[in-house]
């Protein structure tokens, strides 16, 4: 018996891969490459190169390893780029997805576990924002996902099939271990991008408006780090199999910090300045979104370990350190 996670030579698919190796499961990866490494891949996992919706492609997988449950990360992420390509955001992430779950069905794989987005509420009128809360996307992105959330409660409504879906908050950090990180070129994430100005790796950072109404005037987020967050997919895992049955739940920790404090805990980490230049708003960006975090703690047994700015910031930027080095050579 084994697990296939697609994207799983991602930034958050890769925790993944050593969460499961580390409780022992046997993994198969499907990801065609574009935006993941293969050496991010544990060694233990089997590599696959190719593409969810090659159907005929993951029925093999699904037999020759015997695969009983899919956690399927792959998919295009970005907020601002799904606003300018939305048919490809739907293609990727929605006409795709509906591809896998398919073959999945046929081929009477029982668990699947999507990694949905915090994105799928838009801008709530309050928070912290529950998973019962009316889904108003304000992005392509989000509404790619939500889509697919809208699938996979279809279906496993008719079908023997069960489903978690994690809406993410905003997931940050690395492997305490340094045995994986978030390697994405072009990455567009605060605390990836406040990080690899840290480094040199850019000569300045932006923050993308000061006019919102908050406290401080930027946007406020729930940031969320990707070891606890890879153990809420394995705890959910475990909780279907048992026969837990299906399951919406948010993946954050209910705390909120601005675009500024973020920045602050980065600087106070490095224990260096940076040059940060204040711009104009970024198209899509909500003002303020946290996470309502008790489902995923009482339905799952969730329990973070990293539940700290200052820990998150400081295992992302020893893993920039490592990047940093790593391409240097
Ligand atoms: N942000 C910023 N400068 C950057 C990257 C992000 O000011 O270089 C802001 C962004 O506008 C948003 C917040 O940081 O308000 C979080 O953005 P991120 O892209 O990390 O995650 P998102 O919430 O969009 O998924």
């Amino acid at each position: 018996m084994s697990v296939l996670v697609t994207g799983g030579a991602g930034y958050i698919g890769s925790h993944m891969v050593w969460e499961l190796l580390d409780h022992g499961e046997d993994v198969v990866v499907l990801d065609r490459l574009s935006t993941g490494f293969d050496w991010a891949v544990a060694e233990n996992a089997t590599l696959v190169v190719g593409d969810i919706a090659d159907e005929a492609l993951v029925e093999d997988l699904i037999r020759n390893h015997d695969v009983d449950a899919i956690v399927h990360f792959a998919g295009s992420i970005i907020v601002p780029e799904s606003v300018s390509d939305p048919l490809g955001y739907y293609l990727n992430n929605t006409v795709k997805s509906r591809s896998l779950i398919e073959t999945a069905v046929r081929c009477g794989v029982r668990h699947f576990i999507f990694s949905s987005t915090a994105a799928v509420y838009g801008s709530p009128d309050s928070f912290p924002v529950g998973e019962d809360t009316e889904l108003r996307p304000e992005s392509p992105y989000g509404t790619s996902k939500m889509m697919t959330e809208l699938m996979l409660r279809d279906c496993a409504a008719v079908h023997a099939f069960d489903y978690t879906a994690l809406r993410y908050f905003n997931v940050s950090g690395a492997d305490p271990d340094l045995r994986t990180g978030q390697s994405t070129k072009g990455a567009t994430h605060l605390i990836k991008v406040a990080c690899e100005t840290v480094t040199g790796k850019r000569g300045h950072m932006d923050v993308f408006g000061t006019d919102y109404d908050t406290p401080d005037g930027t946007c406020i987020r729930d940031y969320i780090h990707v070891s606890d967050l890879v153990n809420a997919h394995y705890l959910a895992l475990e909780r279907m199999r048992a026969g837990g049955g299906s399951l919406v739940a948010n993946c954050g920790y209910g705390n909120g910090y601005s675009v500024l404090e973020v920045i602050d805990a980065v600087k106070a980490v490095a224990q260096t300045d940076f040059d940060v230049r204040v711009t104009g708003r970024r198209p899509g960006d909500a003002v303020a979104i946290v996470a309502e975090a008790e489902r995923c703690r009482r339905e799952l047994g969730w329990k973070p370990r990293y539940d700290d700015l200052k820990t998150i910031v400081t295992h992302a930027l020893k893993w920039e350190t490592k990047l940093a080095t790593r391409n240097r050579q």
